[in-house]
């Protein structure tokens, strides 16, 4: 089966890892016509806009798309592409499956949680305004529609991936509306999946017991905020951005793209790790409806990363040798025709 998708290679590091995950996603041989469109920085410099028409056009057309990171200037009166591309398409799931990989130096072993995060509103609505000289607030909006959606969606998640609990995270005792709310929403759609067991946890005690005892956890549900730091704090419990893969999805569209974001501190240096970038692919490959392809990209990456890290995990690859290491394993895994 061919397949169209929309291409975004971002900015800072995007090219580099984004042209590695293309490749790594030709050599499974599964048939891929890319629809590369500008945004960004480069359509800023284009057409003075970061996110023009025709990007949305074509993610609506192909329905899937793989993005790099986007920088976003500050203070130059545009909102985030991130925020505005996740806001016009409806993708209010951000799904990071973050596990341990075989070699790789990190601070704990065979980890395996997927973190569900709202992905739409919460403080990040961007509701702020100046009450009087020296006083500033900001709104955390939260609504029940988005909570139940996201707790649906994460229990769908569960019970079709096969995973046996689902952990809501949260500060109901200080937030006793907004995060009583959204625990509200979850326990009401839990009730729906019986199979999967549920449970809520504190944010601030859910950080401490990720980082002593991982395996405690599961999938994990959080609104914005708390997603944002949660996940950041699950990456560095597998050895780092670089190697943690993401998506956001809706009910219609889906943008895969790494956790991490621009790092211009190394871009166009050959130096960023492309394995969240790759990885990324492989579950757009899923999402595809190609399996076998997508669970190749993942074995080949398991297989590569334990001889080879970039400078991120301490070694001394450079991107392109880790893309390259990486498509050699696809191909060498590539099944025989008639598979
Ligand atoms: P942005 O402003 O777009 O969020 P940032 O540099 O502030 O970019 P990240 O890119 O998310 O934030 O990551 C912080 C740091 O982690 C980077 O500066 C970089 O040193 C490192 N890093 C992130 N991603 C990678 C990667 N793929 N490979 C190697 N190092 C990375």
């Amino acid at each position: 089966m061919s397949h169209r998708v929309t291409l975004l290679y971002g900015d800072g590091i995007g090219p580099e890892v984004i042209d590695a995950a293309v490749r790594v996603i030709e050599a499974t041989g599964v048939d891929i016509t890319w629809e590369a469109v500008d945004a960004g920085q480069v359509a800023l410099q284009k057409v003075g806009v970061p996110l023009p028409p025709p990007v949305l056009d074509s993610i609506r057309r192909n329905r899937v798309a793989l993005k790099g990171p986007m920088m976003t200037p500050i203070a130059e009166g545009f909102p985030s592409i991130n925020v505005a591309l996740r806001k016009e398409l409806g993708l209010y799931a951000n799904l990071r499956p973050t596990k341990s990989l075989p070699g790789v130096p990190a601070p704990a072993r065979d980890v395996d949680v997927v973190v569900v995060r709202e992905n739409t509103e919460s403080l990040y609505a961007g509701i702020e305004h100046t009450v009087s000289r020296g006083v500033v607030e900001s709104v955390k909006v939260i609504t029940e529609e988005a909570s139940t959606r996201i707790a649906r969606f994460a229990f769908e998640y569960a019970r079709r991936e096969g995973r046996r609990k689902v952990t809501a995270i949260h500060k109901a005792n200080i937030m006793k509306l907004s995060d009583g709310l959204f625990l509200d929403c979850a326990r009401r759609i839990a009730r729906e999946y019986p199979e999967v067991a549920y449970e809520e946890k504190l944010v601030d005690s859910a950080c401490m017991q990720l980082v002593l005892s991982p395996h405690l956890f599961d999938v994990l549900l959080l609104e914005n905020l708390y997603g944002d730091i949660v996940s950041d704090l699950c990456a560095g419990l597998v050895g780092g951005l670089g190697v943690v893969p993401g998506a956001n999805l809706g009910d219609e569209y889906a943008v895969f793209e790494a956790v991490h974001g621009t790092a211009p501190d190394i871009a166009g240096r050959n130096l960023a790790n492309p394995v969240a970038a790759i990885l990324s692919g492989a579950l757009m490959l899923a999402h595809l409806g190609e399996p076998a392809a997508s669970r190749r990209v993942v074995d080949a990456v398991r297989h590569v990363i334990q001889s080879m890290w970039t400078k991120d995990l301490g070694g001394t690859a450079t991107t392109a040798e880790m893309r390259d290491a990486i498509i050699a394993q696809v191909s060498a895994l590539r099944a025989p025709k008639g598979e």
